[in-house]
């Protein structure tokens, strides 16, 4: 059924580029019915993504104007690395975003962002490797039909690198096992150093995770939102670390002081590291 997805999706591209490109018409008047339902058609197809653009940025979270200057720790031309504003479930939790609001999700991301993201995945690696003796698990959950969850957001989180293997091994179980009841698609993708965009089709909710500075690792399209927790890799993360449900739920913004005492030794070894 994903092969199949996949393969309308294509299907209905070349419709759709064949349409585009198609100038044949019989009479003028025929012509210009034809631009004008093409245009009415171009409209409603951007609609969704210009009622994004203008409704979400003020209130989104994600987006670089919202987000408290002292927990940026890297700012790219593309991207941005920062620490959350509230208590992280895990040591050293930090988010890659796009800077971009109109950029939803990896799927749909454009190719300078994501060749940014991909070097910044690197550096956080590298950071942790270096100095903490961890490894990263990175993971974006995705849910179209969700209104706070529309900026491309990478959650980065440092393990000890003696748990890399079991975490694996914790969620390609629990990929298997949620919503199966639902699985119309493939219910878990590999990822084997293939890029993201290319394994799962665009317009669809899925979650992804990929471990180490490689793109090696697990997605699932999502079928059904209403059956997904949307704290899902958290869980996994938390099942494998034993941390208590209150950690991840409780997403409360710190103070000012607490944040700076938090990220100030951070930023400053980030400086360090990549001065
Ligand atoms: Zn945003």
């Amino acid at each position: 059924m994903y092969l199949r997805a996949k393969q309308s999706t294509t299907d209905d591209e070349t419709k759709r580029y064949v349409a585009s490109t198609s100038r044949v018409s019989r009479y003028p008047e025929e012509e210009y019915e034809d631009m004008r339902t093409k245009n009415k058609r171009r409209k409603n197809e951007s609609m969704p993504y210009m009622r994004h653009e203008s409704e979400g940025k003020d209130n989104c979270r994600q987006c670089v104007h919202n987000i408290e200057r002292q927990l940026i720790v890297a700012n790219g031309e593309k991207t941005l690395i920062c620490l959350t504003p509230f208590e992280p479930f895990v040591s050293g939790f930090c988010h890659i975003l796009s800077k971009s609001h109109s950029n939803m999700s990896t799927i749909s991301a454009d190719e300078e962002c994501l060749l940014e993201m991909n070097e910044r995945k690197h550096e956080i690696c590298k950071y942790f490797d270096k100095r903490h003796n961890k490894s990263v698990v990175f993971m974006e959950t995705y849910l179209k039909r969700s209104h706070t969850n529309r900026h491309l957001t990478v959650e980065c989180i440092p393990i000890k690198s003696k748990y890399e293997s079991e975490a694996k091994i914790f969620f390609k179980k629990a990929i298997m096992e949620c919503e199966s009841e639902w699985a119309l698609n493939k219910q878990l993708i590999e990822i084997k150093d293939k890029p993201i965009t290319r394994l799962i089709p665009k317009g669809l909710s899925y979650f992804w995770v990929t471990f180490g500075p490689k793109n090696i690792g697990f997605a699932h399209v999502i079928e059904n939102e209403d059956s997904f927790s949307r704290h899902f890799g958290k869980e996994v993360i938390a099942g494998l670390l034993d941390i208590e449900p209150n950690k991840w739920l409780n997403s409360k913004n710190q103070s000012y002081d607490q944040q700076f005492q938090r990220v100030v030794d951070f930023k400053n070894n980030w400086k360090k590291a990549f001065a």
